[in-house]
């Protein structure tokens, strides 16, 4: 413990180069205040702990010092403590880096987590009585998750249905992979149309409708709205373990919502967020100053949807779904954005969409070879000669382990829909990481919630054993290989000396526990500041 006339004289050291970097004015300020900031420039000691480094599965340290919010010296024994150390006993507890999300919608996860979840709803009267009882977001209704396939009535709320409950007040109701939704008769008058709807509509928005209706209602939200949603998703992604967050701004339009708005305010968060304009227009990305473009961008659809474009057809219907767009699109657009040193992402999910998603990208790597990293997106279903050339060409995959726990699986849905099979090709996490395809694991929040050990638990169980990960592996997706995704391996995903100090503490082994669902959190670290406490 520094003694007070100490504490001032490292405040008068550390306060002119303070006020240089955050680029304050010096103005007279309370004593309190600098002993606070001289305190945050002292180096940290935390102790007493099996740190994973996550690096090697080898690597544990005793204590880890950290200085500035990064790690500058690793322990594998306590050292002897120095005068000018804070000291922190974190009581032989574990701790592993702070969960990495690779790819996530968190101003809509914030926005519905303050909707209506419909989830838990198994007959159509349980999801009107839900509805009924939710709360407005800002001046809208809002329900979400919903999934036919699990309603006893295998069908969509009617439009009458909708009107009933509110007449006036406009609704919106998605299905859980957002790619078709319902209106009430409120929003179907608010929403601006490019065509007239027929007097049987039945209020189920598909394709380019729903896509007009999300938009309509995310474009419709205040500032003050998108600030609630997104410390809504701060909050959330916290309380999981996470310390850096990969969001989508935008919704596959022209227009990339409130992407400049999020740069005046993303630094007032705990977590760091790693933003994508999610939008189809490489030159408004580059105005905006972003370093990557795309997203859920479309190459092709859902397969709860039967849009997801296959080489084969689905064993239900006799389609191969669709592709959105053609190669020369495709084409075009990524060497627009990788001439411009623009890493792109894209949505793709049939074997038939990734195929053409990824041909885009060994063409412009052909062309000028660049470590831009650009991304496939989901990736459920990639051919073996899509794969090499993915792993030749660094080209990497931002994927969703618990969609496989969702819908793989003998007798359910992907097996229902594709085949039995062609179902055990799908999500190939291990196939993918021995052949050096750089995988960040995620969630792709809103459509499953926000929650490492969730996607950790998912590859480790999955539905087909060969692709299973070892819990050490499966943790690095949400890690070390995150952090390569958006090229920040030297900077994050590891508890290593030159790392960001971003970890969390866990009560139970990590490890050992049967489970890694089980897993306790009790503390998040941010730069090494505690930012949240279970
Ligand atoms: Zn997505
Ligand atoms: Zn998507």
């Amino acid at each position: 413990v520094l003694k007070e006339f100490e504490l001032a004289m490292i405040q008068s050291l550390f306060f002119d180069f303070f006020n240089e970097e955050k680029n304050i004015k010096r103005s007279p300020i309370s004593s309190v205040l600098s002993l606070k900031i001289a305190k945050d420039f002292l180096m940290k000691l935390f102790y007493n702990a099996t740190f994973h480094s996550m690096n090697d599965a080898k690597d544990s340290w005793k204590a880890i010092l950290v200085e500035n919010g990064k790690i500058v010296e690793t322990f594998h024994n306590i050292p002897n403590f120095l005068p000018n150390w804070e000291i922190i006993d974190l009581k032989e507890n574990f701790v592993l880096p702070g969960f990495i999300d690779a790819h996530t919608h968190s101003f809509e996860g914030g926005l519905y987590s303050l909707g209506c979840d419909l989830k838990p709803c198994k007959t159509i009267s349980e999801v009107l009585e839900k509805i009924a009882s939710s709360n407005p977001v800002g001046n809208h209704f809002f329900a979400y998750q919903f999934d036919e396939n699990l309603i006893a009535e295998k069908r969509f709320p009617t439009i009458e249905e909708l009107d009933q409950l509110y007449p006036n007040t406009p609704l919106l109701l998605r299905r859980i992979d957002g790619h078709s939704c319902v209106v009430n008769s409120a929003a179907l008058k608010q929403i601006p149309w490019k065509k007239k709807f027929s007097s049987d509509f039945d209020g189920i928005l598909r394709k380019e409708e729903n896509d007009i209706a999300a938009h309509w209602f995310h474009k419709s939200i205040t500032e003050e709205g998108i600030i609630q949603a997104y410390k809504a998703a701060e909050q959330i992604a916290l309380s999981n373990g996470h310390t850096c967050i990969h969001t989508m701004i935008g919704d596959a339009q022209q227009n990339p919502l409130h992407y400049e708005f999020f740069q005046t305010i993303k630094n007032d968060f705990a977590i760091d967020w790693v933003v994508y304009p999610q939008i189809l227009n490489v030159d408004t990305a580059k105005k905006l100053g972003a370093k990557r473009v795309g997203g859920c961008i479309l190459a092709d659809g859902s397969i709860g949807s039967f849009t997801a474009g296959l080489f084969e057809p689905y064993k239900q219907k006799k389609t191969t779904g669709m592709l959105y767009q053609t190669d020369e699109f495709w084409n075009d657009f990524v060497w627009n954005a990788h001439k411009n040193d623009m890493q792109v992402a894209v949505h793709a999910i049939g074997d038939k969409a990734v195929d053409q998603i990824v041909q885009a990208y060994v063409l412009a790597q052909k062309r000028q070879p660049k470590d831009l990293r650009h991304q496939v997106i989901h990736g459920e279903l990639i051919q073996d000669k899509t794969l090499a050339q993915m792993a030749n060409y660094n080209i990497t995959a931002a994927m969703q382990p618990m969609f496989d726990k969702l819908w793989g699986g003998v007798g359910n849905f992907y097996d229902r829909v594709l085949g039995t099979e062609r179902m055990h090709t799908m999500n190939r996490f291990k196939t993918m990481r021995e052949m050096g395809i750089k995988i960040g694991g995620s969630s792709d929040w809103y459509i499953t919630d926000v929650d490492a050990k969730q996607g950790i638990d998912a590859l480790e169980n999955h539905n087909n054993s060969n692709e299973q990960l070892s819990r050490f592996k499966a943790i690095q997706l949400y890690s070390t290989t995150a952090s390569f995704l958006n090229h920040e391996e030297n900077c994050r995903g590891t508890l290593e000396q030159g790392k960001k100090a971003d970890f969390i503490i866990v009560e139970n082994n990590p490890f050992t526990i049967k489970s890694f669902l089980e897993l306790r959190l009790k503390e998040v670290f941010k730069d090494g500041k505690k930012v949240y406490a279970v």
